[in-house]
């Protein structure tokens, strides 16, 4: 559509959806981030085609797991830091919906989109509805992971229904894939749009096998067990298959000397055809360094200059309540949520990656409500052995506190080191900030709903705005 033309349909549907969204704030009844959406998706289905080819830079997709909403927040940073204006998805619904809602928030009631460039964080299932809908330029797939919620094979649903999209891209297209996760590898073998394989090449960060939490490590042509010539995270490395001799394809964007500055940043140089670039992250963790080696890909496929992306990235500030720092009283407080086991395992090595062991007070919140998966078994895939060493003293509470200071026990944590809270999340929150030493920090690790609530607690003390109002 000409920037210029007037649809009818498109401007009443972009109203209406407007209208909905107010009067749903005005009732008090939360960010009203979805509902806008559905109320334009009936009135005009093509909306969000109609929107999407209004963007001069086209849009871009981001898939995976773990890690979409802090990789697609670090590539808006980037393009906005470019002098592009970006439509995204920020306020994290990231289904055809929410992408639909985000979208009509910045176009005008005539129906003309605000914007130069879309960023659409996309859920693993609504992915190929939001590809098919959107026709992205750019798709990146982050990664594949197994998570609490999979007992079904529900991964296998989705890698199929990735491969069937896959195939429909045209030459035009670029598909960004973690080269390190063989499943993303196998789904883009024979695609005609362009492939850009990402990866590390990092021998001081390998694991030395398989976490718990990890996929079995079968290749996914032939069933035969793969190798790893070097493993970094979960089931992520240059792998390689012992049966058909598939392996990790060349890279074209290669994370390499990554120094993880323990609970604060990263550094690592990133290579690509152009040479190499020196990369400092705002945010720590291994997995981060996944996030932004994606971001930059990204970035640069897009034809942004490493002089904006490397300043960008090492200003990149984490996503509501993933990675998040807050003072309280005169106590330094990071929260980090965990919703599975390999996120888990990624923020104990992160607590435990200056001295090998647990230094600070921490607080574990479980919860089982059906948004942090009923059945906690997943538990038990943590590798909460890491916390055995050391002197940081660790707090459950939640609905499930009691079966999380178990599995603690069953870690070999000493039991003098472990504290079952009340399962009230504010009240426990006192209990635990009072044993914290004035000066000191503490990390507070909740599953999703007890991150909404203890937010929701501090938020109603003061502390930080409700995610809405960021
Ligand atoms: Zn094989």
């Amino acid at each position: 559509m000409n920037k210029s033309s007037f649809d009818p349909r498109l401007a009443i549907s972009v109203m209406s959806a407007r209208f909905t969204g107010t009067a749903i704030r005005l009732v008090g009844k939360g960010g009203g981030t979805a509902a806008p959406g559905l109320v334009a998706e009936r009135l005009d289905p093509g909306l969000l085609t109609k929107l999407g080819t209004q963007l001069e830079h086209g849009a871009l997709v981001v898939a995976g797991t773990n890690g979409k909403t802090t990789t697609s927040r670090m590539i808006a940073d980037i393009l906005q830091a470019n002098s592009w204006k970006v439509v995204h998805n920020r306020s994290g619904s990231n289904l055809v919906r929410g992408v639909v809602a985000a979208f009509v928030d910045q176009t005008s009631n005539g129906g003309h989109i605000r914007g130069d460039v879309g960023v659409v964080e996309a859920d693993e299932a609504a992915l190929p509805e939001l590809i098919k809908r959107i026709q992205p330029r750019v798709i990146l797939l982050n990664n594949l992971f197994r998570d609490q919620l999979d007992r079904y094979g529900e991964l296998d649903t989705i890698a199929k229904s990735w491969a069937k999209v896959l195939q429909t891209l045209p030459a035009e297209t670029t598909v960004i894939v973690n080269a390190d996760d063989q499943t993303l590898v196998a789904l883009s073998d024979d695609i005609r749009a362009r492939r850009i394989c990402i990866g590390l090449n990092s021998a001081e960060h390998q694991l030395e096998s398989l976490p718990h939490a990890a996929d079995a490590a079968v290749c996914r042509v032939c069933g035969a067990d793969l190798g790893y010539r070097a493993l970094y995270l979960s089931h992520l490395g240059e792998w390689y298959c012992t049966g058909c001799g598939r392996e990790r394809p060349p890279l074209d964007f290669a994370a390499s000397d990554i120094h993880l500055h323990g609970d604060q940043h990263t550094d690592m140089t990133i290579t690509d055809t152009t040479g190499s670039h020196q990369v400092q992250v705002g945010v720590p963790g291994l997995y981060n360094a996944y996030n932004a080696l994606a971001a930059a890909a990204v970035a640069s496929v897009m034809g942004v200059a490493w002089d904006v992306i490397s300043p960008t990235l090492a200003a990149f500030q984490s996503a509501f309540g993933r990675i998040e720092r807050i003072a309280y009283q005169d106590k330094q407080i990071t929260m980090a949520l965990v919703k599975n086991p390999t996120g888990f395992n990624e923020v104990l090595r992160m607590l435990t990656a200056e001295t090998g062991a647990l230094a600070h007070p921490t607080m574990i919140c479980i919860n089982d409500l059906d948004a942090d998966g009923r059945d906690v078994s997943w538990l038990w895939d943590v590798d909460f052995e890491l916390l055995a060493q050391g002197d940081g003293h660790l707090y459950t509470t939640g609905i499930r506190g009691a079966d999380m200071a178990n599995r603690l026990k069953y870690a070999g944590v000493p039991v003098e080191r472990i504290h079952p809270l009340t399962s009230e999340l504010a009240d426990a929150f006192d209990a635990f900030i009072a044993d914290v030493p004035a000066g000191a920090s503490a990390y507070i690790l909740p599953s999703y709903t007890a991150m909404l609530k203890l937010r929701k607690s501090l938020a109603d003390r003061g502390v930080v705005q409700e995610f809405w109002e960021q």
